[in-house]
């Protein structure tokens, strides 16, 4: 079973309120209001349903602060556009999603407790790429996955399966399983890694927020930095040697830069691409120059790829 109606999980973010200037009426594009936005991720991986508390992950900060972004950086006459528009974002994090946005302060000359709009939303396949058209630009990307709470080689699996479904990414390689040391020097279980290939046509921080809404589905939590976690997803690298996006945000930093210190990032890189140069604080160096100097790390190929 894949798909909508399997996934009764469900991420909910009530009453988020940020002014924006939202309005047919020029006062209101000029003074702004309050918007409280609902949201409800109905989650798309066959798992044990997330937790719903705020604080346990950090995609719910994300998730908020994404769309408050959307509302403040806008200017829509109409709140359906703004519903439609953080609709579109959330369908990056899951295949099902619901939005209401509420304008408590509408203008309106009688007395009323709320005025909303609700929209639901489901992923659909891009109407180019299924008309045979052409299709949007493709990149390669290489993502890095680990995992070692639970079932990690499960969860690596239906990882795989859930990028693999979504209509914009095509998993082309997958390396062998890794079992490696935990890194960062905190005390736990010893991962499994897996390294992809993929093809997408999004952009990388849409790439992101879907990995990271598969983490969440994944049923995520992770209290320390560098410690134990459901499943982990990089993104290594956005496009081929020479081509690679460079981005330097804290949301999305590329090309990763801790890649170069870490075995198993390289070693299930290595078996994708054979070699490739990657940036290093010594410049450009080949990994497997760099893999070759971090043979204190401990890591084994378990399965054959
Ligand atoms: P590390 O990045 O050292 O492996 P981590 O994977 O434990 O650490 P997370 O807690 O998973 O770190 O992510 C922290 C933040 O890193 C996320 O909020 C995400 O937006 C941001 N981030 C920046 N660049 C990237 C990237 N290339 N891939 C994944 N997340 C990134
Ligand atoms: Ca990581
Ligand atoms: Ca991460």
């Amino acid at each position: 079973m894949t798909g909508i109606e399997s996934a009764p999980d469900r991420i909910e973010l009530r009453g988020l309120t940020v002014r924006g200037n939202h309005g047919v009426f020029d006062f209101e594009k000029r003074e702004g209001q309050d918007f409280v936005i609902d949201v409800t991720l109905h989650t798309s991986v066959e798992r044990a349903a997330a937790t719903d508390d705020l604080t346990e992950t950090i995609h719910y900060g994300e998730l908020a602060e994404d769309v408050a972004g959307i509302v403040e950086d806008n200017t829509f006459d109409l709140i359906e556009t703004l519903a439609e528009r953080i609709a579109d974002h959330c369908l990056n994090l899951c295949e099902h999603v619901e939005v209401v946005v509420h304008k408590p302060s509408a203008p309106i000359q009688r007395a009323f407790d709320d005025v909303r709009i609700r929209v639901e939303r489901f992923r659909t396949t891009p109407a180019a790429a299924s008309a045979g058209e052409t299709a949007a630009t493709e990149t390669e990307a290489y993502l890095n996955l680990g995992a070692n709470l639970g079932d990690a080689a499960d969860t690596l699996d239906q990882a795989v399966a859930a990028l693999d479904r979504h209509p914009e990414i095509t998993v082309t390689r997958r390396s062998s399983l890794f079992r490696t040391a935990p890194w960062g020097g905190v005390e736990q279980n010893d991962f499994l890694n897996v390294g992809l290939l993929v093809s997408t046509s999004l952009s990388a921080l849409e790439l992101l927020s879907v990995a990271q809404g598969i983490e969440v589905a994944c049923g995520r939590t992770r209290q320390l930095r560098w410690g134990p976690r459901t499943l982990d997803i990089d993104l290594i690298r956005f496009g081929t040697e020479g081509a690679e996006l460079d981005s330097r945000t804290p949301r999305l930093t590329l090309p990763h830069p801790r890649a170069h210190e870490r075995a198993f990032v390289l070693a299930p890189w290595a078996e994708l691409v054979g070699d490739t140069l990657i940036d290093t604080p010594q410049g450009r160096r080949s990994i497997s120059a760099v893999l070759a100097e971090l043979d204190d790390q401990d890591i084994a190929r378990i399965t054959p790829g």
